[in-house]
């Protein structure tokens, strides 16, 4: 039986799944005959990179295009779409990293195509070139042969060298909404004639991930077990995830820190069948769904019904932080569970770690509680008369009087983290200790046990602080959340971030250098409902670079450099910046310079800069181009 994502793969540009943008700018250029000479193809799996490549190889040879787009019948077509036509190569650069094999591709680009009008060069997995491969290859991109396509697909394009993506023109394929998905996934059930239940395409969809591709594979695998209709539960057995209910008592259960209860779910799922990853991603997308809602962006969160309920209780048990935490938390174990592990005592052991650490529950919570109540009855004390003070100062007035109460509340929380963070120091001692020798994954690398508990005294000596010093960090609290978790605009804060405002703007995926610049003060709330000096630090740097899969953190100085790098705060980040951007993102961190006055002698690399943000900023559009002039109708140039 052919796979469904063979069967229904996009034979024209028209077919394509949520690449509305892409497919249009592409369907202009054939028309006009106007194609670019090399294309890069960026995006995550399952996109349409491929078949998009496919296409074009076809309709600069089809000998009876229709409005641009390949007829699919003609000679030329056929051969291709049945892989005898000796004129298009699909390359993979996994296998073919050498420069022999680049060597070798630029001698035979010189000569003419043996049948085709078009010569294409279809390279996959083109970061995988090394260095010396693209050498070569920039060469034959400098002074490109007019009978010659070449198309780059990539799902890492920050691994291709500036030299040949300031030569190509990029489309990023982004990831295709759930809501796309599902049409198509019930679509081609229609079409193979197979019942399927409305509700069990959205969950395959959502698992799907925004790759049609894989939502096809995982309908394969609904369709496999025989069930007619594909109702809801065939789905969950067949893709191995847990029953809702056993989610929502797992998700309870931590919520109260009841770690019989948790384990007690998760044991539960796995004797049904479920996997353990699916059961992590499921639980990571309800606890991001709580966190958004926890922070007032409860709009950003799209629920079954029944979900948004829970959402919204779990937010309200549990409104400062603690759900960042588990994401944080369960994506660790996720990345874990790629090493060879026992992946049921992976989950086991992170349930208990989030029932354990953190504001514990029983006795260590009572206390922290206590402190944070004297600390507020302290701040009232200390602070007297400012109470009274209306909110709204005028413009002008003393920075250093920030209004008491939200600074004071915050600083007492923050102040009682340590015993936290001791625990949680402990704790990635025992996990470096246990993991294999081989790479670990990076947000847990340099996990220190040694060096830790220096940097948390040093830390905790930062944070417990008397309310003058909140009024010297004052200024960095641009954005507060108050006690019932909604998003306020400090009043200090001035003109720069208007916290509320900002968020309820955010981007469907954050993708793009833009969309990073308008979610970037949700990233520091969302910082700073952990770590609040460390959001601190954050809101001095900006971003610099973004893909789908990546996000470039500019670092002004080098105590910012150095901060951000610190192996203790950053799965703090990388935490943050999931659950913003909805997805794991790899995090660089750059030295970027003071924003105001770039020094004379970093003038160079200040323009190389300059031209990654460019090239960031207009990823998707046409950057540069060296263009064919519209072979496809000319005679072949002899020469
Ligand atoms: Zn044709």
């Amino acid at each position: 039986m052919t796979a469904l994502y063979r069967k229904y793969r996009s034979a024209v540009l028209a077919d394509l799944i949520g690449q509305d943008d892409i497919v249009r700018t592409l369907s202009n250029e054939l028309r006009g005959g106007k194609l670019a000479h090399a294309y890069l193809f960026a995006g995550i799996r399952g996109t349409g990179k491929t078949s998009t490549a496919r296409i074009l190889a076809r309709a600069v040879n089809c000998l009876e295009p229709v409005e641009g787009e390949p007829c699919n019948r003609c000679q030329a077509c056929v051969e291709i779409l049945d892989g005898s036509a000796v004129d298009v190569l699909e390359i993979d650069a996994a296998s073919n990293r050498g420069i022999d094999e680049m060597r070798d591709l630029r001698e035979r680009v010189r000569y003419l195509p043996a049948k085709l009008r078009s010569k294409v060069y279809i390279i996959d997995e083109a970061h995988m070139l090394t260095t010396e491969a693209w050498n070569a290859f920039l060469k034959t991109l400098e002074e490109p042969p007019a009978h010659v396509l070449f198309i780059l697909c990539t799902t890492e394009p920050h691994k291709v060298p500036d030299t040949v993506r300031s030569r190509v023109q990029r489309f990023d394929f982004g990831r295709v909404s759930s809501a796309r998905i599902d049409d198509h996934l019930r679509s081609i059930a229609a079409q193979e004639g197979v019942e399927l239940d409305p509700a069990a395409a959205r969950l395959i969809a959502r698992a799907a991930q925004g790759s049609v591709r894989d939502g096809l594979s995982l309908l394969d695998q609904c369709f496999a077990t025989g069930d007619r209709p594909v109702t809801l539960e065939t789905c969950r057995r067949a893709l191995g995830l847990a029953h809702p209910d056993v989610i929502r008592a797992l998700l309870e259960g931590l919520a109260v820190r009841d770690a019989a209860g948790a384990l007690r779910a998760a044991g539960a799922a796995f004797d049904a069948g479920a996997d353990p990853r699916q059961l992590l991603r499921e639980c990571s997308r309800l606890a991001r769904a709580a966190e958004l809602v926890a922070v007032g962006f409860a709009e950003g969160v799209r629920l079954e019904a029944d979900e948004d309920e829970l959402c919204r209780r779990l937010a309200a048990q549990e409104p400062d932080g603690f759900w960042l935490r588990v994401l944080e938390e369960m994506g660790a174990a996720e990345l874990e569970l790629r090493q060879p592990v026992d992946a049921r005592l992976q989950v086991e052991a992170c349930l208990l770690r989030l029932c354990r650490g953190g504001s514990a529950g029983g006795g260590e919570e009572r206390l922290d509680r206590l402190e944070a109540r004297l600390g507020e009855l302290e701040g009232h004390l200390g602070s007297g008369a400012r109470e009274a003070r209306p909110v709204g100062r005028a413009p002008g007035a003393p920075a250093a009087a920030p209004p008491p109460a939200a600074p004071v509340h915050r600083a007492v929380r923050t102040a009682s983290e340590p015993s936290r963070t001791g625990s949680e120091a402990a704790r990635s001692g025992q996990r470096t200790a246990a993991a294999p020798a081989s790479d670990p994954p990076p947000r847990l690398s340099g996990a220190d046990p040694a060096g830790q508990p220096a940097d948390e005294a040093r830390a905790s000596g930062e944070l417990e602080v008397d309310p003058a010093e909140v009024s010297a960090v004052g200024p960095l609290g641009a954005v507060a959340a108050d006690s019932t978790g909604t998003v306020a605009a400090d009043p200090t804060a001035g003109a720069a971030e208007p916290g509320a405002a900002v968020v309820s703007r955010l981007p469907d995926s954050l993708v793009t250098l833009e969309a990073w610049q308008v979610a970037w003060p949700a990233l520091i709330e969302a910082v700073n409902r952990r770590d609040r000096v460390f959001a601190g630090v954050l809101r001095g740097c900006r971003p610099l670079a973004a893909g789908p899969d990546r996000l470039v953190v500019g670092a002004p100085y080098d105590f910012h450099l150095k901060q951000l790098g610190n192996p203790a705060k950053r799965p703090i980040l990388a935490g943050a910046v999931e659950a913003v951007a909805g997805g794991p993102r790899e995090l660089v961190v750059e030295f970027c310079g003071a924003p105001a006055a770039p020094a004379g002698g970093a003038a160079a690399d200040a323009g190389a800069q300059l031209t990654d943000a460019v090239v960031a900023t207009f990823a998707g559009s046409r950057i540069t181009s060296t263009r064919l002039v519209d072979h496809a109708h000319d005679p072949v140039d002899e020469g």
